[in-house]
């Protein structure tokens, strides 16, 4: 059997690899965690509960400050796009005149779907 994978090593380039298919089947097997035990990402000062503020007591004990690139400034979506491609999205591509914001569409938000109600 083949299936696709990324290798991170390798610029994160996405190969297909082909493995007999007891073999996938071992290598699935490997990631399931016996009952009672859970993943656990990040321990330690890098732990989801307190990575904030225990990060931030390291930079203090140690007298390092954030660097710019991460400090957290907000950036409008316009300014990110700017930055990121080079296109002002405030200048019409036609005539460079300023583009004015005329209305704004909210996303539709929807519930999750109805338990009862079965798709195909
Ligand atoms: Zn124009």
């Amino acid at each position: 059997m083949s299936f696709k994978w990324r290798d991170y090593r390798d610029n994160n380039k996405e190969k297909v690899m082909t493995i007999a298919a007891e073999e996938f089947i071992r290598r699935f097997l490997m990631h399931i965690l016996p009952s009672k035990f859970i993943k656990i990402r990040h321990y330690g000062i890098l732990s989801n509960r307190s990575r904030r503020t225990k990060l931030k007591k390291c930079r203090i004990i140690l007298k390092v400050s954030i660097g710019k690139s991460e400090s957290k400034t907000k950036v409008t979506a316009s300014e990110f796009l700017l930055k990121v491609t080079g296109v002002d999205i405030n200048k019409c591509p036609c005539c460079s005149g300023k583009m004015i914001t005329k209305m704004k569409i909210e996303p539709k938000i929807s519930g999750p779907p109805d338990k009862n109600t079965k798709t195909a």
